[in-house]
Protein backbone atom coordinates (compact mmCIF):
# COMPACT_ATOMS: atom_id res chain seq x y z
CA UNK A 1 0.00 0.00 0.00
CA UNK A 2 1.26 3.64 -0.49
CA UNK A 3 1.51 6.20 2.09
CA UNK A 4 -1.99 8.34 0.47
CA UNK A 5 -3.74 4.99 0.79
CA UNK A 6 -3.02 4.43 4.25
CA UNK A 7 -3.64 7.94 5.16
CA UNK A 8 -7.01 8.04 3.69
CA UNK A 9 -7.40 4.67 5.60
CA UNK A 10 -6.58 5.87 9.35
CA UNK A 11 -8.70 8.99 8.19
CA UNK A 12 -11.81 6.93 7.76
CA UNK A 13 -11.41 4.23 9.98
CA UNK A 14 -9.31 5.07 12.83
CA UNK A 15 -10.18 7.47 15.68
CA UNK A 16 -8.59 10.46 15.44
CA UNK A 17 -6.83 10.90 19.01
CA UNK A 18 -3.24 11.36 17.03
CA UNK A 19 -4.19 14.39 14.88
CA UNK A 20 -2.52 14.78 11.97
CA UNK A 21 -0.07 12.23 11.98
CA UNK A 22 3.86 12.83 10.43
CA UNK A 23 3.17 11.59 7.28
CA UNK A 24 5.50 8.82 7.30
CA UNK A 25 4.64 5.10 7.47
CA UNK A 26 7.52 2.84 8.40
CA UNK A 27 7.62 -0.82 6.75
CA UNK A 28 11.28 -2.32 7.98
CA UNK A 29 13.70 -2.01 10.51
CA UNK A 30 17.36 -3.20 10.81
CA UNK A 31 19.48 -1.93 13.44
CA UNK A 32 18.88 1.66 14.28
CA UNK A 33 17.79 2.26 10.61
CA UNK A 34 14.03 2.78 9.72
CA UNK A 35 12.60 2.31 6.01
CA UNK A 36 9.28 4.14 4.77
CA UNK A 37 7.04 2.67 2.56
CA UNK A 38 8.98 4.60 -0.17
CA UNK A 39 12.24 3.44 0.71
CA UNK A 40 13.26 6.01 2.07
CA UNK A 41 16.20 5.44 4.99
CA UNK A 42 16.09 7.06 8.33
CA UNK A 43 18.29 7.04 11.45
CA UNK A 44 16.00 6.73 14.06
CA UNK A 45 16.62 8.72 17.18
CA UNK A 46 13.77 8.23 18.91
CA UNK A 47 13.11 4.60 19.16
CA UNK A 48 9.36 4.39 19.30
CA UNK A 49 9.37 6.46 22.37
CA UNK A 50 12.02 5.26 24.02
CA UNK A 51 10.91 1.69 23.57
CA UNK A 52 13.03 0.24 20.84
CA UNK A 53 16.20 -0.50 23.13
CA UNK A 54 17.75 -2.76 20.55
CA UNK A 55 17.18 -1.34 17.86
CA UNK A 56 14.65 -3.03 15.17
CA UNK A 57 15.40 -6.66 13.84
CA UNK A 58 18.10 -7.60 16.63
CA UNK A 59 18.69 -11.22 16.25
CA UNK A 60 18.75 -11.86 19.83
CA UNK A 61 15.32 -10.86 20.28
CA UNK A 62 13.65 -11.82 16.85
CA UNK A 63 15.12 -15.45 17.22
CA UNK A 64 13.71 -15.77 20.60
CA UNK A 65 10.41 -14.40 19.80
CA UNK A 66 10.49 -16.57 16.40
CA UNK A 67 11.12 -20.11 18.50
CA UNK A 68 7.82 -18.72 21.45
CA UNK A 69 5.81 -18.23 18.42
CA UNK A 70 6.47 -21.72 16.95
CA UNK A 71 5.96 -22.91 20.53
CA UNK A 72 3.53 -21.05 21.98
CA UNK A 73 1.75 -18.12 22.39
CA UNK A 74 -0.44 -17.62 25.22
CA UNK A 75 -2.24 -19.99 28.26
CA UNK A 76 -3.56 -17.73 31.14
CA UNK A 77 -1.92 -16.88 34.29
CA UNK A 78 -3.96 -19.95 35.57
CA UNK A 79 -1.26 -22.17 34.65
CA UNK A 80 2.62 -21.89 35.24
CA UNK A 81 5.09 -19.69 33.02
CA UNK A 82 8.46 -20.61 33.01
CA UNK A 83 9.25 -16.88 31.00
CA UNK A 84 7.31 -14.90 33.26
CA UNK A 85 9.15 -16.32 36.20
CA UNK A 86 12.59 -16.07 34.64
CA UNK A 87 11.67 -12.32 33.44
CA UNK A 88 10.76 -11.63 37.18
CA UNK A 89 14.25 -13.71 38.68
CA UNK A 90 16.06 -11.17 36.14
CA UNK A 91 14.57 -7.88 37.32
CA UNK A 92 14.86 -9.09 40.88
CA UNK A 93 18.50 -9.87 40.55
CA UNK A 94 19.29 -6.75 38.99
CA UNK A 95 17.33 -4.64 41.21
CA UNK A 96 15.94 -3.35 44.28
CA UNK A 97 12.46 -5.45 44.05
CA UNK A 98 11.74 -8.65 45.54
CA UNK A 99 8.99 -9.61 43.59
CA UNK A 100 7.40 -8.57 40.22
CA UNK A 101 3.64 -8.67 38.18
CA UNK A 102 3.66 -8.44 34.61
CA UNK A 103 1.09 -5.88 32.91
CA UNK A 104 -0.01 -4.86 29.16
CA UNK A 105 1.89 -1.74 29.06
CA UNK A 106 2.96 1.21 31.18
CA UNK A 107 -0.25 2.63 32.24
CA UNK A 108 -1.69 -0.62 33.46
CA UNK A 109 1.62 -0.87 35.56
CA UNK A 110 1.08 2.51 37.27
CA UNK A 111 -2.29 1.17 37.84
CA UNK A 112 -1.06 -1.86 39.32
CA UNK A 113 1.72 0.68 41.36
CA UNK A 114 -1.74 2.74 42.56
CA UNK A 115 -3.47 -0.61 43.37
CA UNK A 116 -0.70 -2.20 45.45
CA UNK A 117 0.09 0.84 47.80
CA UNK A 118 -3.28 0.95 49.05
CA UNK A 119 -3.69 -2.43 49.88
CA UNK A 120 -0.63 -2.32 51.24
CA UNK A 121 -2.26 0.02 53.69
CA UNK A 122 -5.63 -1.47 53.83
CA UNK A 123 -3.77 -4.86 54.40
CA UNK A 124 -2.15 -2.75 57.74
CA UNK A 125 -5.68 -2.05 58.96
CA UNK A 126 -4.91 1.77 57.89
CA UNK A 127 -7.48 2.52 55.76
CA UNK A 128 -7.27 6.41 55.77
CA UNK A 129 -4.21 6.40 54.08
CA UNK A 130 -5.28 6.16 50.49
CA UNK A 131 -4.08 9.71 49.30
CA UNK A 132 -0.79 9.67 46.78
CA UNK A 133 1.70 12.93 46.28
CA UNK A 134 2.65 13.15 42.60
CA UNK A 135 4.96 15.88 40.81
CA UNK A 136 3.84 18.88 38.29
CA UNK A 137 4.39 18.42 34.77
CA UNK A 138 4.79 14.33 35.39
CA UNK A 139 3.34 11.90 32.94
CA UNK A 140 2.01 8.34 34.63
CA UNK A 141 -0.57 7.41 31.64
CA UNK A 142 -3.85 7.63 30.56
CA UNK A 143 -6.16 5.59 32.15
CA UNK A 144 -8.48 7.45 34.61
CA UNK A 145 -6.11 6.43 37.61
CA UNK A 146 -2.81 7.25 35.85
CA UNK A 147 -4.54 10.54 34.50
CA UNK A 148 -5.49 11.59 37.88
CA UNK A 149 -1.40 10.98 38.76
CA UNK A 150 -0.50 12.84 35.71
CA UNK A 151 0.43 16.27 36.89
CA UNK A 152 -0.92 18.26 33.26
CA UNK A 153 -4.55 19.49 33.10
CA UNK A 154 -4.26 19.51 29.51
CA UNK A 155 -4.83 15.59 30.23
CA UNK A 156 -7.21 15.60 32.56
CA UNK A 157 -10.18 18.21 32.29
CA UNK A 158 -12.75 16.19 29.81
CA UNK A 159 -12.12 13.24 32.42
CA UNK A 160 -13.62 14.82 35.47
CA UNK A 161 -14.61 13.90 38.44
CA UNK A 162 -11.26 12.52 38.48
CA UNK A 163 -10.12 9.59 40.76
CA UNK A 164 -9.88 11.01 44.04
CA UNK A 165 -6.92 10.99 46.30
CA UNK A 166 -4.44 12.32 44.13
CA UNK A 167 -2.03 16.08 44.79
CA UNK A 168 0.41 17.50 42.73
CA UNK A 169 3.24 19.39 44.00
CA UNK A 170 5.88 21.02 41.68
CA UNK A 171 9.41 19.31 41.00
CA UNK A 172 12.40 19.95 43.55
CA UNK A 173 10.65 22.07 45.99
CA UNK A 174 10.98 20.21 49.02
CA UNK A 175 9.11 22.56 51.42
CA UNK A 176 6.28 22.12 48.66
CA UNK A 177 6.07 18.29 49.03
CA UNK A 178 6.64 18.55 53.07
CA UNK A 179 3.12 20.19 53.17
CA UNK A 180 1.54 18.35 50.93
CA UNK A 181 1.88 15.39 52.86
CA UNK A 182 -1.04 14.69 55.53
CA UNK A 183 -1.72 11.62 57.65
CA UNK A 184 -3.60 10.34 54.36
CA UNK A 185 -0.49 10.13 52.72
CA UNK A 186 -0.02 6.24 51.20
CA UNK A 187 3.12 7.61 48.67
CA UNK A 188 4.42 9.63 46.40
CA UNK A 189 5.43 8.94 43.37
CA UNK A 190 7.68 10.47 40.66
CA UNK A 191 9.69 10.14 37.53
CA UNK A 192 13.46 10.52 37.92
CA UNK A 193 13.50 12.41 34.62
CA UNK A 194 10.37 13.48 33.68
CA UNK A 195 10.38 13.00 30.04
CA UNK A 196 7.20 13.84 28.27
CA UNK A 197 7.22 17.02 29.86
CA UNK A 198 10.33 17.93 28.08
CA UNK A 199 13.20 15.32 29.47
CA UNK A 200 14.05 17.35 33.33
CA UNK A 201 16.34 15.51 35.58
CA UNK A 202 14.97 15.86 39.07
CA UNK A 203 17.69 17.44 41.79
CA UNK A 204 19.55 14.73 43.11
CA UNK A 205 19.30 16.52 46.51
CA UNK A 206 15.80 16.70 46.36
CA UNK A 207 15.26 13.23 45.51
CA UNK A 208 17.56 11.91 48.52
CA UNK A 209 15.77 14.39 50.80
CA UNK A 210 11.80 13.05 49.40
CA UNK A 211 13.35 9.55 49.74
CA UNK A 212 14.85 10.32 53.45
CA UNK A 213 10.99 11.74 54.31
CA UNK A 214 9.12 8.85 53.09
CA UNK A 215 11.63 6.61 55.21
CA UNK A 216 10.68 8.39 58.20
CA UNK A 217 7.12 8.76 57.39
CA UNK A 218 6.74 5.56 56.32
CA UNK A 219 5.23 6.61 53.35
CA UNK A 220 5.74 4.32 50.33
CA UNK A 221 8.22 5.87 47.29
CA UNK A 222 6.72 5.20 44.12
CA UNK A 223 9.03 5.63 41.26
CA UNK A 224 8.03 5.86 37.82
CA UNK A 225 10.96 4.14 35.45
CA UNK A 226 8.93 3.16 32.24
CA UNK A 227 10.83 5.76 30.41
CA UNK A 228 14.07 5.69 32.31
CA UNK A 229 14.48 2.27 32.96
CA UNK A 230 16.30 -0.60 31.29
CA UNK A 231 19.26 1.30 30.57
CA UNK A 232 17.84 3.93 28.96
CA UNK A 233 19.43 7.08 31.37
CA UNK A 234 23.31 4.87 31.19
CA UNK A 235 22.42 2.31 34.79
CA UNK A 236 20.06 -0.40 34.26
CA UNK A 237 17.68 1.62 36.44
CA UNK A 238 17.48 5.75 37.07
CA UNK A 239 17.36 5.07 40.56
CA UNK A 240 20.75 3.99 41.11
CA UNK A 241 21.78 7.58 39.70
CA UNK A 242 19.94 9.03 42.98
CA UNK A 243 21.30 6.17 44.95
CA UNK A 244 17.56 5.73 46.31
CA UNK A 245 16.02 2.66 47.27
CA UNK A 246 12.31 3.12 45.67
CA UNK A 247 9.25 0.50 47.33
CA UNK A 248 7.94 0.25 44.46
CA UNK A 249 8.80 1.32 40.88
CA UNK A 250 7.21 0.32 37.27
CA UNK A 251 8.83 -0.32 33.71
CA UNK A 252 7.25 -0.64 30.39
CA UNK A 253 8.69 0.78 27.21
CA UNK A 254 12.29 -0.38 26.71
CA UNK A 255 11.28 -4.15 28.63
CA UNK A 256 9.94 -6.11 26.07
CA UNK A 257 12.36 -4.40 22.98
CA UNK A 258 9.12 -3.98 21.11
CA UNK A 259 7.18 -6.22 22.35
CA UNK A 260 3.82 -4.93 24.57
CA UNK A 261 4.70 -5.65 28.41
CA UNK A 262 5.08 -3.60 31.92
CA UNK A 263 5.70 -4.34 35.52
CA UNK A 264 5.09 -3.56 38.72
CA UNK A 265 8.22 -4.21 40.69
CA UNK A 266 8.51 -3.95 44.30
CA UNK A 267 10.12 -4.81 47.81
CA UNK A 268 8.75 -8.31 49.61
CA UNK A 269 6.54 -7.06 52.16
CA UNK A 270 4.97 -4.49 50.15
CA UNK A 271 4.09 -7.25 47.43
CA UNK A 272 2.67 -8.96 50.21
CA UNK A 273 -0.33 -6.55 50.13
CA UNK A 274 -1.38 -8.39 47.36
CA UNK A 275 -2.66 -11.90 48.47
CA UNK A 276 -4.60 -13.54 45.85
CA UNK A 277 -7.61 -12.12 44.17
CA UNK A 278 -6.79 -8.68 44.41
CA UNK A 279 -5.02 -8.13 40.99
CA UNK A 280 -5.29 -9.57 38.03
CA UNK A 281 -4.68 -9.54 34.51
CA UNK A 282 -5.57 -11.84 31.25
CA UNK A 283 -2.47 -11.54 28.93
CA UNK A 284 -0.08 -9.60 31.39
CA UNK A 285 3.52 -11.92 31.59
CA UNK A 286 2.54 -14.09 28.56
CA UNK A 287 4.89 -16.62 27.08
CA UNK A 288 5.60 -14.38 24.00
CA UNK A 289 6.00 -10.73 26.03
CA UNK A 290 8.22 -12.35 28.62
CA UNK A 291 10.54 -13.94 26.05
CA UNK A 292 10.77 -10.31 24.85
CA UNK A 293 11.64 -9.61 28.20
CA UNK A 294 14.16 -12.25 28.44
CA UNK A 295 15.80 -11.62 25.43
CA UNK A 296 16.43 -8.17 26.31
CA UNK A 297 17.85 -9.14 29.13
CA UNK A 298 20.17 -11.08 27.39
CA UNK A 299 21.60 -8.74 24.87
CA UNK A 300 21.87 -6.05 27.36
CA UNK A 301 24.45 -8.88 29.03
CA UNK A 302 26.15 -10.22 25.97
CA UNK A 303 26.61 -6.66 24.47
CA UNK A 304 27.22 -4.15 27.31
CA UNK A 305 24.03 -2.40 26.58
CA UNK A 306 23.97 -0.22 29.16
CA UNK A 307 27.17 0.77 29.13
CA UNK A 308 27.61 1.51 25.83
CA UNK A 309 24.03 4.01 26.57
CA UNK A 310 26.32 6.27 29.13
CA UNK A 311 29.32 6.00 27.08
CA UNK A 312 27.30 7.08 23.61
CA UNK A 313 25.12 9.39 25.76
CA UNK A 314 27.54 11.19 27.31
CA UNK A 315 29.53 11.70 24.36
CA UNK A 316 25.94 13.12 22.63
CA UNK A 317 25.35 15.19 25.22
CA UNK A 318 28.87 16.71 24.81
CA UNK A 319 28.44 17.23 21.71
CA UNK A 320 25.18 19.15 21.87
CA UNK A 321 26.50 21.29 24.82
CA UNK A 322 29.57 22.52 22.34
CA UNK A 323 26.68 23.13 19.91
CA UNK A 324 25.28 25.30 22.85
CA UNK A 325 28.38 27.21 22.85
CA UNK A 326 28.22 27.56 19.08
CA UNK A 327 24.43 27.96 18.39
CA UNK A 328 22.38 30.98 20.63
CA UNK A 329 19.33 29.42 19.57
CA UNK A 330 20.16 26.55 21.74
CA UNK A 331 19.00 27.25 25.44
CA UNK A 332 19.52 24.38 27.49
CA UNK A 333 21.05 20.56 26.87
CA UNK A 334 19.48 18.28 29.23
CA UNK A 335 19.14 14.67 30.34
CA UNK A 336 21.13 11.29 31.32
CA UNK A 337 22.81 8.23 28.94
CA UNK A 338 20.67 7.95 26.05
CA UNK A 339 17.71 10.29 27.35
CA UNK A 340 18.47 13.43 26.19
CA UNK A 341 16.61 16.79 25.49
CA UNK A 342 17.33 20.12 23.88
CA UNK A 343 15.50 23.39 24.85
CA UNK A 344 15.61 26.38 22.17
CA UNK A 345 15.04 29.66 23.18
CA UNK A 346 12.80 30.19 20.09
CA UNK A 347 9.79 28.08 19.10
CA UNK A 348 11.78 26.04 16.43
CA UNK A 349 11.45 22.70 17.65
CA UNK A 350 8.92 21.50 15.26
CA UNK A 351 11.10 23.00 12.50
CA UNK A 352 13.99 21.50 13.33
CA UNK A 353 12.13 18.04 13.59
CA UNK A 354 10.92 18.20 10.52
CA UNK A 355 14.58 19.70 8.57
CA UNK A 356 15.95 16.31 10.38
CA UNK A 357 13.05 13.83 9.01
CA UNK A 358 14.11 15.45 5.88
CA UNK A 359 17.77 14.65 6.04
CA UNK A 360 16.60 10.92 7.03
CA UNK A 361 16.81 11.60 11.36
CA UNK A 362 13.66 10.68 13.21
CA UNK A 363 13.95 12.73 16.47
CA UNK A 364 10.75 13.91 18.89
CA UNK A 365 9.31 17.19 19.86
CA UNK A 366 7.95 18.44 23.09
CA UNK A 367 5.56 21.54 22.51
CA UNK A 368 7.44 24.06 20.55
CA UNK A 369 10.96 24.67 21.98
CA UNK A 370 12.01 21.29 22.92
CA UNK A 371 14.02 18.51 20.64
CA UNK A 372 13.88 14.79 22.08
CA UNK A 373 16.20 12.46 22.03
CA UNK A 374 15.66 8.60 22.50
CA UNK A 375 18.36 6.22 19.82
CA UNK A 376 18.26 3.04 20.38
CA UNK A 377 20.97 1.95 23.43
CA UNK A 378 23.11 0.23 20.29
CA UNK A 379 23.59 3.59 18.90
CA UNK A 380 27.39 4.25 17.97
CA UNK A 381 29.50 7.73 18.62
CA UNK A 382 29.81 7.37 14.51
CA UNK A 383 26.19 7.23 13.74
CA UNK A 384 25.63 10.13 17.04
CA UNK A 385 28.63 12.38 14.58
CA UNK A 386 26.37 11.76 11.53
CA UNK A 387 23.30 13.25 13.79
CA UNK A 388 25.14 16.16 14.90
CA UNK A 389 27.08 17.19 11.57
CA UNK A 390 23.25 17.36 10.08
CA UNK A 391 21.83 19.14 13.37
CA UNK A 392 24.83 21.64 12.59
CA UNK A 393 23.71 21.82 9.22
CA UNK A 394 20.23 22.76 9.59
CA UNK A 395 20.90 24.93 12.78
CA UNK A 396 23.60 27.27 10.54
CA UNK A 397 19.83 27.83 8.41
CA UNK A 398 18.46 29.29 11.63
CA UNK A 399 18.82 33.21 11.45
CA UNK A 400 19.00 34.91 14.76
C1 LIG B 1 5.14 6.20 28.45
C2 LIG B 1 4.99 6.43 29.91
C3 LIG B 1 3.87 5.95 30.62
C4 LIG B 1 2.70 5.28 29.96
O1 LIG B 1 3.03 4.08 29.33
P1 LIG B 1 1.97 3.42 28.30
O2 LIG B 1 2.63 2.14 27.90
O3 LIG B 1 1.80 4.39 27.19
O4 LIG B 1 0.72 3.20 29.05
C5 LIG B 1 3.85 6.15 31.99
N1 LIG B 1 4.84 6.79 32.63
C6 LIG B 1 5.92 7.26 31.98
C7 LIG B 1 7.01 7.94 32.74
C8 LIG B 1 6.03 7.12 30.59
O5 LIG B 1 7.08 7.63 29.95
Amino acid sequence: MDLQAIMQLDATYYMNTFGKRTPVCFTKGEGIYLYDTEGKKYADFLAGIAVSALGHGHKTLTKALHEQVDKLLHTSSLYYIENQAKLAEQIVTHSVADKVFFANSGAEANEGAIKLAKIYFYKKNQTDKTDIITLTNSFHGRTLATVAATGQPKYQKPYKPLTPGFCHVPANDFEALCAAVTDKTAAVMMELVQGESGVRPLDAEYVQKVAALCEEKGILLIVDEIQTGMGRTGKLFCYEHYGIRPDIFTLAKALGGGVPIGALCAKAEIAAGFEPGDHGTTFGGNPLATAAGLAVFQAFSEENIVQNSAEVGAYCKQALEKLKDEFPVIKEVRGLGLMLGVEFAEPVAKQVQAALLDKGFVVGAVGDSILRLAPPLIVTKEQIDSFINNLTAHLATITR
